[in-house]
């Protein structure tokens, strides 16, 4: 390599079996069941570990094992869960905190028909509420439909982005990964034999890479078909009176069909957090990552979700507290990509979350691990594979 005053300086270059780009929820995840297997794995971050510039931040994500977007989820949401207990043993912390979701809209909505199609192909059971135990037992919701009626999902609950990831990191390294925080990839070359992933200050040379940049994915393999979207996160306080009916115990994890269609999702108060509502259709805020609107703009961002909470949860203020931005990063038909693109034996991929794939991150990095060691994956996961979008 080059510099400015002319004089060549020899890159750095680390070797091992596996390097992981991306120490986001699905990377961390990776390079920590990767790291269990006895591989010799590397991972790679631009960012401090656990920080809060992609996508996994803001203390917490709704955990769902019965999801409506695919049946085949609950065979990953039950992994993470597996594996995420156990790590809580090991560490003395909460990864999953089981609270249980409730899916509410009319009978054939996304929220409760998806909900139930995915509860009975995996055999979980749920409670079908009818619209007079909804109102009986949640009276902090209105705005629904006259004939809604409710899904409780009670293997749901809530995950906590920062503190999984780097508990998962914590885990790798322990297991012997080799961890670069503050490091930027510039580029995944494929060479014959692996890759070779270049950062400014070292080359990292392995047999495969597993790519999880997240929003950024795109940008280190642009054939993806994927497209990050700016999607805030907002958190509420309640009106005075209404307190206690919005702690976590009394108003679990949601996902709520207003009678108009719009759709809302979020929690209850809880330990160091507020509650928290978003909208399910957040807008088409399309991104260029490192070019991400950080700025909250009260006329925009929040007008945009006042007037639904306001209508949906009227004992809460619909001013929200605090609000920070954040990126989803939708596929085509908003499944994720894990798998090889284009079958290449050097590279699997982790990305386009759409919006619903923190829970099923250790489950992921478990499937990404199978995928790289040759293992047979522990779920049918056809409708992941990259390939099923032709690049
Ligand atoms: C508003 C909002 C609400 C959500 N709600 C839920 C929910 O309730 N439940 C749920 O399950 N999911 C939810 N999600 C989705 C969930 O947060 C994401 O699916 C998940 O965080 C994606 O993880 P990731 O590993 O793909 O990305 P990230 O966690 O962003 O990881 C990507 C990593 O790659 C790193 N990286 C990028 N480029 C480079 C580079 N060139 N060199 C080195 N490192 C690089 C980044 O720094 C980052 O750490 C929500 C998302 C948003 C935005």
């Amino acid at each position: 390599m080059w510099v400015a005053s002319g004089r060549k300086v020899r890159m750095e270059t680390i070797t091992s079996d596996v390097v992981v780009v991306g120490l986001g929820g699905f990377g961390s995840a990776a390079l920590w069941r990767l790291a269990e297997r006895g591989v010799d794995v590397t991972g790679i971050d631009r960012f401090d570990v656990g920080h809060n510039l992609g996508s996994s931040h803001g203390v917490t994500r709704l955990f769902r094992v019965a999801c409506m977007e695919h049946p085949g989820l609950a065979a990953v949401a039950r992994k993470s869960l597996e594996l995420w207990t156990g790590l809580g043993e090991r560490y003395g912390e909460t990864y999953v905190e089981q609270i249980g979701c409730l899916s509410v809209g009319r009978p054939g909505s996304r929220p409760v028909q998806g909900t139930t199609t995915a509860a009975d192909a995996a055999g979980i059971g749920v409670a079908h509420l009818t619209h007079d135990e909804l109102v009986e037992r949640y009276p902090q919701f209105a705005g629904y439909a006259d004939d809604a009626v409710g899904v409780l999902d009670p293997e749901g609950g809530l995950c906590f982005p920062e503190r999984n990831v780097r508990a998962q990191v914590r885990a790798a390294a322990e297991a012997g990964a080799r961890v670069y925080p503050g490091t930027r990839v510039a580029s995944v070359e494929l060479v014959d034999g692996g890759v070779r992933v270049v950062t400014p200050t070292v080359v990292f040379e392995a047999a495969q890479a597993v790519v999880a940049a997240g929003a950024w994915n795109p940008k280190l393999l642009p054939g993806l078909p994927l497209r990050p979207r700016r999607t805030p996160l907002y958190w509420f306080a309640p009106r005075a009176d209404a307190t206690q009916s919005f702690d976590l115990s009394a108003f679990p994890s949601f996902i709520y069909e207003l009678g108009d269609g719009r759709s809302l999702w979020g929690h209850g108060s809880g330990d160091g957090f507020h509650i928290k509502i978003g909208l399910g259709d957040h807008g088409s805020d399309y991104t260029d990552p490192d070019e991400l609107d950080r700025y909250i703009h009260p006329r925009i961002d929040v007008d945009r979700l006042a007037d639904a909470v306001g209508t949906a949860f009227p004992q809460v203020d619909p001013v929200p507290v605090k609000a920070i931005p954040c990126m989803i990063t939708d596929s085509p038909d908003e499944q994720f990509l894990v798998g090889r693109p284009d079958g290449d034996p050097r590279l699997v991929v982790a990305g386009g979350d759409s919006g619903h794939g923190f829970k099923h991150a250790a489950g992921v990095g478990e499937l990404l691990t199978q995928i790289a060691v040759g293992e047979q994956t522990y779920g049918d996961i056809g409708f992941l594979d990259p390939t099923r979008f032709a690049v």
